[in-house]
């Protein structure tokens, strides 16, 4: 039987990629994504090119009901196998002090709730101890985590350190149910993410600061995904993959 994988905010960059990958890979994929629609279309026609089952599914992960919805959509294509838990926001760069409360509410929102309530949906689908087959749950965390991006965004990072702590609790949580959770944490990647932070070039300023010396592509974290995904990371829970070139 395929295996179902549902991804979050699958419509642009890295989500995107992994969508591809995994379709390649034989999965059956149901992609979410916010308000760019041509965007997922895109993407759901490569993954059908690949001759896998695909949905599309435009559901906001700050709104619990929409993520119900997705995951109901995932059902239909077979049985769940993994959750990538990959839509994500940052809000243009700013010191703390001059951050609103609104902004910090929505990041967490989308970044650490929204994350949360997928967690929790694909524990109740895969979970051996619901009467599931067990699965894998990426979380596509951030080298933010660890730098805590001073200047920039401290309120994105936060919510992925939040993000790394829900990794490592909901892997031992699950691990006797046959559920791996496991977190990429990527550094600066090239995607739109960027220009919505105010500056679309930042990978290309900041590439002197990566030791192998230049930005990744979403397509090498998409490889680390699937790996994490894969029957050969089958002893890996609670891991988190860093995929920043060493920075
Ligand atoms: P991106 O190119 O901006 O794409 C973001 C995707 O998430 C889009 O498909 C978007 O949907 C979707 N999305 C945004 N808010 C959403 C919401 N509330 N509900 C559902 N979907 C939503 O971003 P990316 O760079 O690929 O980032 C993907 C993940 O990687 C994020 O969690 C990000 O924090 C993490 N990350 C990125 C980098 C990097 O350098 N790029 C580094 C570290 C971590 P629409 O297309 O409909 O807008």
């Amino acid at each position: 039987m395929t295996d179902v994988v549902l991804i979050t905010g699958g419509g642009r960059g890295i989500g995107a990629a992994t969508a591809v990958l995994l379709a390649e890979r034989g999965y059956a994929v149901c992609l979410t994504y916010r308000e760019q629609h041509a965007a997922a279309a895109e993407v759901a026609a490569q993954c059908l090119a690949h001759g896998v089952p695909v949905r599309t599914v435009r559901a906001d992960v700050s709104r619990e009901g929409d993520i119900l919805g997705a995951f109901d959509a995932a059902a239909e294509l077979g049985t769940l196998a993994a959750l990538v838990n990959n839509a994500g926001i940052v809000a243009p760069q700013s010191r703390v002090e001059d951050m609103t409360g609104d902004r910090i509410h929505q990041v967490f929102t989308i970044n650490v709730i929204g994350a949360f309530l997928c967690a929790r949906e694909a524990v109740r689908t895969m979970s051996t101890r619901n009467g599931g087959t067990g699965g894998a749950i990426v979380n596509v965390s951030s080298r933010a985590a660890v730098l805590g991006s001073p200047g920039e965004y401290v309120d994105y990072a936060a919510s992925k350190g939040a993000l790394d702590t829900l990794t490592t609790g909901l892997a031992r949580e699950v691990a006797g149910e046959g559920i791996r959770v496991n977190a990429v944490r990527p550094g600066l990647i090239e995607t739109d993410i960027h220009a919505s932070a105010g500056e679309p070039g930042r990978v290309g300023r900041l590439a002197g600061s990566v030791p192998w010396g230049r930005g990744g592509r979403a397509d090498e974290v998409a490889a680390a995904i699937a790996w994490l995904l894969s029957a050969e990371a089958s002893y890996v829970t609670g891991a988190f993959l860093d995929v920043g070139g060493g920075r």
